[in-house]
């Protein structure tokens, strides 16, 4: 599963499609907050969908 990182928090979040995290985070609203980082990375989100 792709991963990416939430810059301000540092969190990891899965990746579900190109525009949603797993647990529902738009990262199309603030495309510059998010980074995309390699899929081997533990996610750290808690919430549901990501954990
Ligand atoms: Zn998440």
């Amino acid at each position: 599963m792709s991963k990416i990182k939430h810059i301000p928090t540092n969190e990891v979040h899965i990746l579900k499609d190109s525009r949603t995290t797993a647990c529902g985070f738009k990262i199309t609203e603030n495309p510059e907050c998010w980074e995309k980082i390699g899929d081997n990375a533990k996610t750290t989100c808690s919430k549901n969908g990501c954990k």
